[in-house]
Parts: structure tokens; C-alpha cells; sequence
């Protein structure tokens, strides 16, 4: 009789962790199912708005088929998004895959209902809007915070007069002449893949293409095709500053957007299967965190003084430029970084019709430090993308204060370990700032 009880106990073992083998595997079948409707929906809705899928890389399957309706389902696909966000809800936490794939998505689909009703003329406030779309809400800076900066970079820049306009005639030196452009761009990128390289394992098969385009409201943009290629283009409306062929290049590449979707296309696309991975629709969470690295990644691909060295040393000789006031030029830049809020308090005045247009281009150009054309293109990226610019600005602070928390500032290796858990895992926003 003693011995019956060890043996009932070791049965009713087995059939509990067969039942829970099982709901585990139709929770992965289940959620599958679930996140083949999420790529689809939101194929759908690319469909009517051009800006809503920035990558797709998927099935061709999952594409809508057939003519869509001549007006822009708003209801219909509202209710859709709800009902499917309410089925990713409803999966609880006994199962830490199924249910973290389950949250981030539910999180993507808040996105989707904002941007259905921002696409249908439905707007919300500056800080509602970010939150839905891109799962953060920026500080609010007050213009006495800019003032007190701006009174910083008034104390190194030589000569009188006001300090937008000593910054540009100290910027206008570093300007690159177009015909070396390409040159200097392909130099600055090939060196932020060598970094990049020196910690990550890339596939042998990635590459990228640079084209140079005009009128758009960006200066560089990512167009990720899957299967480890990009088409990276760099707009040549506005001149070029030495510095930003670094900036942008690294942005768009190594190890900024490129990296970033290859790692998710190879981790969690391929090795893990994640469907949902295979589509990336702009204005979602995954922005904040796909902007946030692609800036904290220049420095890491050129930490500390790396990028004034590189300039020197490699971009200027190639651009056939002079190199005195460089360090000047690099100690302002540093200083105009706390001004990069600036666009959050313009774009949070225009969307919420505090700040009209003149307003708007007189702090772009006092605070930012932008001439007239750069000051117009920021103002047109706004009206376009609303709320995006946060994920610029508040994105690289949460990566950089959750990668550099406790962190031994010399330990290279683990600086790039943790920033390689955000680029290849489904990280919420919210994540960064536990
Ligand atoms: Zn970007």
C-alpha cells in the first residue's frame, strides 16, 4: 500500500505535463493562426494607406487579393483590430512565448487603431497620439530649458550676433561638395559595418544598395527588402555636413536599420518562426525602438572621440576639405544634442494648435539652429508624421539609459550584448523604461 501513493503521484505528473504539453502547442498553433490575421490586417491597410507597411518581407499569400472598396473602410477595420487585439488579450500567462508574442502584438494593433482613425482625419493630442502609436510619451520641455542651452553653445562659438547664425557659418565649412558625396558616404558606412562586425555575426549574404533621391521630407531612409538586403537613400535636397554622412550612414545602416531588421528577420523570423515579424508597420511601438538604436548606434559604431577622428583623419581628406574648426564644430554638436527636444515642443504646438507656422519655424531656427530650408523640411516631416519625431529623440534616451544602466562604461562587449537583446528580441517601449 506505501508504495501505491509515489506511483499515483508519478501518473497524475505525467498526465499534467502531457495536458500541459499539449495546451502549450495549441497555444503556438493558436497564436500563429492569431498572428498570420495580425499581417494580414495590417497588409489590408496598407493596401489604402501608403505609409502604413514599412517592410513586408512574408508570404505573398497573406497579400490582399481582389479590387478594395473605393472608400477607406475605417469602421470595418476598426472593429477588426479590436476584436483580434481582444483574442491576443485574452492569452494569459501560462505560457511565456505565446503570451510575450501576444502582448507585443496586442501593442502593434493599439498602433493600428490610431493610425486608422489619424488616416481618416480622426486626430488625437500630441501626447494620446504618441502614446497609442508609439507606446511613450516624451518630456515636455519648457523654452527656458532650450534658452539655457542655447546660452552654452553662445559661450564657445567665436564672433557677435545671434548663435543660429555663427553655427551656420561655422557648419558651412564642413559642407561636402557633391560630387564627393558618395564617396565620403560609402567611406563612413563601409567603417560602421567593420565596428558593427567586430561584435555581430552577420549573414554572409547581407547587403545594401545607396541611391541618392530628391523632394522628400526625410534626409535618409531605410527600405528594408527582407532576405538581408536594403535599399538605403539618402536625400541630396539640403547640403550635406560632413558629419552627418557619419550620422545618417550609421542611422541607415550599421548598426542602425539595417542591422536591426536583419537581426529580426534571422532570429525571430527564420530561426523562431515569428510571422508577425515579417511585417513592420511604421507608426508602431516598434518604431520607438527601431529610431532609438538606429541613433545610439552611431555611437556605438563611433564612441567618444571616434567620430571627430574618423572626420579628420578619413572624410574631410576625401571630401577635399580643410579641417581647421573641426573640434570647435564637434564641442558645438555635442552641446546642440540637447536641443534635438526642440522638434518635440514644435511638433507638440502644431498638432495641437498651440504654435502656428511662424512660431514653429522661429524656434526651429533659434533653438535648432536650422536655416530657413532645414527649419521648412522639419516643419513638412511634422505635418507628415505628427508625432514620429519622438522616437527620434525620447527612443535614443530609453535605449541609452537602459543599455548604459549599471553599466561599466569600458565594458565594450556588454555595451553591444545588451544593445543586441533590444535589436533582436520583441521589446515593448515600456520594456526600457522598467
Ligand atoms: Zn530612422
Amino acid at each position: 500500500m506505501r508504495s501505491l501513493l509515489p506511483c499515483l503521484l508519478i501518473v497524475i505528473f505525467n498526465s499534467c505535463s502531457q495536458s500541459t504539453e499539449k495546451k502549450t502547442s495549441s497555444l503556438n498553433t493558436n497564436i500563429n493562426e492569431l498572428a498570420t490575421s495580425y499581417i494580414k490586417l495590417g497588409l489590408s491597410i496598407g493596401a489604402y494607406d501608403p505609409d502604413f507597411v514599412d517592410a513586408y518581407y512574408g508570404p505573398d499569400s497573406l497579400k490582399p487579393v481582389g479590387n478594395k472598396n473605393a472608400v477607406f473602410p475605417k469602421d470595418s477595420f476598426l472593429l477588426a483590430i479590436r476584436s483580434l487585439k481582444n483574442q491576443f488579450d485574452n492569452i494569459e500567462n501560462n505560457d511565456s512565448v505565446a503570451f510575450s508574442r501576444a502582448r507585443w502584438i496586442s501593442a502593434q494593433l493599439t498602433a493600428f487603431e490610431r493610425r486608422v482613425k489619424i488616416f481618416s482625419g480622426e486626430f488625437g493630442d500630441f501626447d494620446k497620439e504618441s502614446q497609442e502609436l508609439f507606446g511613450a510619451t516624451a518630456t515636455v520641455f519648457k523654452e527656458g530649458f532650450f534658452e539655457s542651452e542655447l546660452k552654452k553653445l553662445d559661450s564657445v562659438l567665436p564672433g557677435s550676433g545671434a548663435v543660429s547664425e555663427r553655427f551656420q557659418l561655422l557648419a558651412n565649412k564642413f559642407i561636402i561638395p557633391e560630387a564627393r558625396i558618395d564617396t565620403v558616404f560609402k567611406a563612413a558606412i563601409a567603417e560602421a559595418k567593420r565596428k558593427t562586425g567586430n561584435y555581430f555575426a552577420l549573414p554572409s549574404n547581407e547587403d545594401f544598395r545607396l541611391e541618392y533621391v530628391n523632394d522628400k521630407p526625410w534626409s535618409g531612409y531605410n527600405w528594408y527588402k527582407g532576405n538581408y538586403q536594403s535599399l538605403i537613400q539618402i536625400n541630396k535636397d539640403l547640403n550635406i555636413f560632413v558629419d552627418r554622412a557619419i550620422d545618417v550612414g550609421s542611422h541607415e545602416s550599421y548598426p542602425g536599420h539595417h542591422v536591426y531588421n536583419m537581426l529580426l528577420e534571422k532570429d525571430l523570423y527564420r530561426n523562431k518562426g515569428y510571422i508577425e515579424i515579417s511585417l513592420y508597420p511604421l507608426f508602431s511601438p516598434q518604431s520607438l525602438i527601431a529610431e532609438g538604436t538606429a541613433n545610439y548606434g552611431i555611437d556605438m559604431a563611433f564612441p567618444g572621440i571616434e567620430k571627430e577622428r574618423f572626420t579628420k583623419e578619413v572624410l574631410l581628406p576625401l571630401a577635399g576639405l580643410d579641417t581647421s574648426g573641426l573640434s570647435l564644430y564637434y564641442r558645438a554638436l555635442s552641446i546642440r544634442q540637447n536641443l534635438n527636444f526642440v522638434r518635440n515642443e514644435v511638433a507638440r504646438g502644431l498638432i495641437n494648435n498651440t504654435m502656428n507656422e511662424a512660431e514653429a519655424m522661429r524656434w526651429l531656427k533659434t533653438y535648432s539652429l536650422y536655416n530657413e530650408e532645414t527649419a521648412k523640411k522639419s516643419i513638412s516631416f511634422i505635418m507628415k508624421n505628427r508625432s514620429y519625431v519622438i522616437n527620434y529623440n525620447y527612443g535614443l534616451q530609453l535605449v541609452r539609459d537602459y543599455i548604459e544602466k549599471g553599466l561599466n562604461p569600458s565594458d565594450e562587449n556588454e555595451k553591444w550584448n545588451r544593445f543586441k537583446v533590444i535589436l533582436s528580441s520583441q521589446v515593448l517601449p515600456a520594456d526600457l523604461q522598467k
